[in-house]
């Protein structure tokens, strides 16, 4: 009982007094430093374009695109932000609103937290989303007033419900009388665009701004200062920062997984009771956050999907090439074994396309000539990661 008393405490003593942070805190993926290196140009366009509203205009409705980790949401904040500040000090009460629809990712939503930022409360339910919007439109419209609505990951929600609510919130300048309203959309997919209405586009486009990925050089500049911030003195070499940069700046130049890369390497530093992150506390803590994030996308798949990756794992483990046509074979028999109804062929070459593009496996067509064209399928993670995801799904055994 002694024994374990101690080694407890020694535990919590460990854990309590970090070798290598200072503050991890900086590292997390909403923190939003003083300044961010390497968005000068977007930071000023987009304060060109919302200051307006410190003389009283109505800045033009900003369409904000660019891949995950570009720097879209902490520009937009630190913007934000920093005009908040401005309006007091000039005396001018600017009005905005952040929703995250990945989040908030309905309408009624949507609207009940603009009514949040505007200070009247809706209830969760109960209220048709039309008498919400008239409610909320009710009160912006008592005086006049700017209100900036910035909607992020504003694809979630038009995936979900459409983009009914962007077009009635882009025309209801029409309606009101005294206020007036902007839309910031933040989106990180591309492809979004195209799926919207296009007149919803070219009113919430009135202004673009878009981010283009980091190089490894801005990666290194934006790492170095937060380390600054997180770590002790010495605990992080140039080595060490220079190899999260190029990792991240090869996984499209996305910041967020630099950063990710890093506290998870000092975690792991921390957890052996190291003084200083190495290269080698890199190296796993990428694998580890490869896992994670390979486990959760598969555990949130449909069932026949993780029954096609079963398929792919038991071809390979055969030692077999996995073409589509081998891959749906083994599909239908496994399928049948649970007794399930398999899918039609087309439908798995579909869900083998998915696959394809959240990174799990890698799909590529050749030409075999008169037989015609075929995919040649391959695990893009580790199969164990497979197997113990479908073994907790009771799948396998
Ligand atoms: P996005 O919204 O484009 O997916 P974020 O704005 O969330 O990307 O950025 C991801 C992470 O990287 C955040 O922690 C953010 O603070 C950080 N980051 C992005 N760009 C910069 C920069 N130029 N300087 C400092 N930190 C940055
Ligand atoms: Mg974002």
């Amino acid at each position: 009982m002694g024994f374990l008393l101690n080694s407890i405490d020694s535990i919590f003593e460990r854990i309590a007094t970090s070798r290598v942070f200072t503050n991890k805190e900086v590292l997390r993926p909403d923190y939003i430093p003083e300044t961010l290196p390497h968005r000068e140009k977007e930071i000023e366009k987009e304060a060109l374009v919302l200051g307006t509203s410190l003389q009283g205009v109505r800045p033009s409705n900003l369409f904000i695109y660019g891949l995950t980790g570009t720097g879209k949401t902490a520009v937009t904040k630190y913007v934000l932000r920093k005009l908040g500040e401005k309006g007091s000090e000039k005396g001018v009460k600017i009005h905005w609103v952040y929703v995250n629809t990945r989040v908030d990712n309905t309408s009624y939503r949507v609207l009940s937290k603009i009514g949040e930022a505007i200070g009247i409360k809706i209830p969760f339910t109960g209220l048709s989303t039309a008498e919400v919007y008239r409610r909320v439109m009710g009160v912006i419209d008592s005086k006049p007033s700017i209100v900036v609505i910035v909607m992020d990951e504003i694809d979630y929600m038009v995936k979900r419900e459409g983009d009914e609510i962007l077009y009635r919130l882009t025309r209801a300048n029409e309606e009101l009388s005294r206020a007036k309203i902007s839309i910031v959309g933040i989106t990180n997919d591309i492809k979004f665009v195209e799926m919207l209405d296009p007149r919803v586009r070219s009113s919430l486009g009135e202004e673009e701004v878009v981010f283009p990925p980091y190089n490894a050089d801005q990666l290194r500049d934006i790492l170095k200062q937060r380390a600054r911030m997180a770590f002790k003195n010495g605990a992080v070499g140039e080595d060490v920062i220079s190899l999260c940069a190029a990792l991240a700046a090869r996984d499209h130049g996305d910041a967020r997984r630099a950063l990710d890369l890093l506290r998870v390497a000092g975690e792991i530093a921390d957890r052996e009771g190291s003084e200083r992150v190495t290269e080698d506390h890199v190296y796993r803590a990428r694998n580890e956050i490869e896992r994670d994030r390979a486990t959760e996308i598969i555990a949130t798949l449909p069932t026949h999907s993780k029954l096609i990756l079963y398929a792919l794992i038991k071809i390979s483990s055969e030692g077999r090439e996995a073409t589509t046509g081998e891959v749906y074979l083994a599909y239908r028999d496994i399928a049948r074994k649970y007794g399930l109804e398999p899918v039609t062929q087309r439908r798995a070459s579909d869900i083998i396309s998915e696959l394809d593009m959240v990174g799990i496996i890698s799909a590529i067509t050749i030409n075999r000539g008169r037989y015609g064209k075929t995919r040649i399928i391959r695990l893009q993670v580790n199969p164990e990661v497979i197997t113990e995801t479908l073994k907790q799904d009771g799948i396998l055994d």
